[in-house]
């Protein structure tokens, strides 16, 4: 039998996956999460995974399970010690770079949503073992066929503040930049949505996966289209779907599929379609755009940034346009950085962290 090793078991992906996995009956090998140990624990229930990895072994007593494991370097040596082939990394953040790397190392296929790893050290990873876990990226590699390419597109919901005032939008708060208008996520990306970031780091995504930065982002408010292909000959083609990552993961885990997954597009019922620009004045992110897509490897130095930036903004440490300013200040600040290795990613994380802090 087919079987999977999950990190991030308890997140938003991790769930959906779990209900992939079910149906097709892929065996669950281990389960990695960090603190929701009550959700963790009905998953062992109802999984029986032979090992479990936790984040801090403060918890490891509640965990209904013999055999449980604590801390980063538990997962890279789950990762070594599995028999599965396919290692889903759902985790969130940086954190999920070393297991992307560590799997790809070992030849093992990475259904990957945790889009950081891309972002972060795209250069270095084989995208030949990448299986992605993302709508977009899902939606162009559907459309992309033989036929000469001239640009790639990726919708944007706009995110939480996609309708304030931009005024209002200066005294935001955390719990308001959550609500996200269409999709239910973890809270990282949520805040990634709502400052575009998200949708920056999806351009890096594309980039690496696909080959080009011959890419660009459009607001579609409704979430109905998620990537469009315009090809030599001047047609444009769009993949519709519904707004549910159950289609993007059944796809990662099983190569093809040819059942519903989820329910036709109702064609009738999607009333008006709008393609908007994005604006720097409501996502000042999106002044790098350009120039990060011609230098893909500062990807490292926006995310430490962002992972700063949010955690100041939880913490009302800094308010929402304050971490796009963070963000670009330290972009101009590590300009000239270019790491060789993945040695020296992790050096400049370290430095861009320490800056930003
Ligand atoms: P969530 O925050 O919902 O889930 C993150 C998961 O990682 C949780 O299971 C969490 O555990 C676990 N985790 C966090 N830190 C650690 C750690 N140190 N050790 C072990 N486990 C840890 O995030 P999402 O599911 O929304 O997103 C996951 C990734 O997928 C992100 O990179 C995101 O950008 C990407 N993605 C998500 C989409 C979505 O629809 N949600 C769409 C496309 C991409 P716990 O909760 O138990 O603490």
């Amino acid at each position: 039998m087919h079987s999977l090793v999950l990190l991030g078991s308890t997140g938003s992906i991790g769930v959906n996956t779990l209900i992939i996995a079910k149906r097709y009956n892929i065996h669950i090998e281990a389960l990695v999460a960090g603190s929701n140990i009550d959700l963790l624990n009905k998953q062992i229930a109802e999984h029986h995974p032979k090992t479990v990895v936790i984040a801090n072994s403060a918890d490891k007593h509640k965990v209904n399970h013999p055999h449980v494991r604590c801390g980063n370097q538990a997962i890279l040596d789950l990762i070594e010690t599995s028999k599965s082939n396919l290692i889903v990394n759902a985790l969130v953040g940086y954190t999920g770079l070393a297991p992307t790397l560590k799997a790809t190392s070992l030849g093992k296929r990475v259904a990957l949503a945790n889009k950081e790893s891309l972002v972060v050290a795209g250069e270095f990873i084989d995208i030949s073992l990448i299986n992605v876990i993302d709508s977009e990226h899902f939606g162009l590699w559907y459309l992309i066929n033989e036929r000469p390419l001239s640009k790639l597109y990726i919708t944007a919901s706009g995110g939480a503040f996609r309708d304030w005032e931009i005024e209002k939008m200066k005294d935001a708060k955390f719990s308001d930049a959550l609500k996200h208008p269409n999709w239910s996520m973890g809270d990282k990306i949520t805040i990634d949505s709502a400052t575009m970031t998200n949708k920056l780091f999806e351009l890096l995504e594309a980039k690496w996966l696909f080959g080009t930065s011959n890419i660009d982002a459009v607001i579609e408010k409704k979430s109905i289209i998620h990537a469009l292909c315009e090809f030599k000959d001047g047609s444009t083609t769009a993949h519709f779907a519904g707004v549910d990552m159950k289609l993007p993961i059944a796809f990662a885990l099983q190569g093809e599929i040819t059942e519903e997954i989820l329910p036709p597009t109702d064609l009738l019922n999607i009333g008006t379609l709008e393609f908007l620009p994005i604006k720097a004045e409501r996502y000042p992110i999106w002044n790098i755009k350009e120039h990060i897509l011609k230098n893909p490897h500062l990807g490292v130095v926006v995310n430490a940034a962002n992972e700063v930036a949010i955690e100041k903004f939880q913490k009302d440490q800094c308010s929402f346009f304050g971490m796009s300013k963070l963000i670009l200040d330290t972009y101009e600040k590590f300009g000239d950085v270019k790491a060789k290795n993945i040695k020296e990613i992790i050096e400049i994380d370290n430095e861009v962290r320490n800056y930003a802090k």
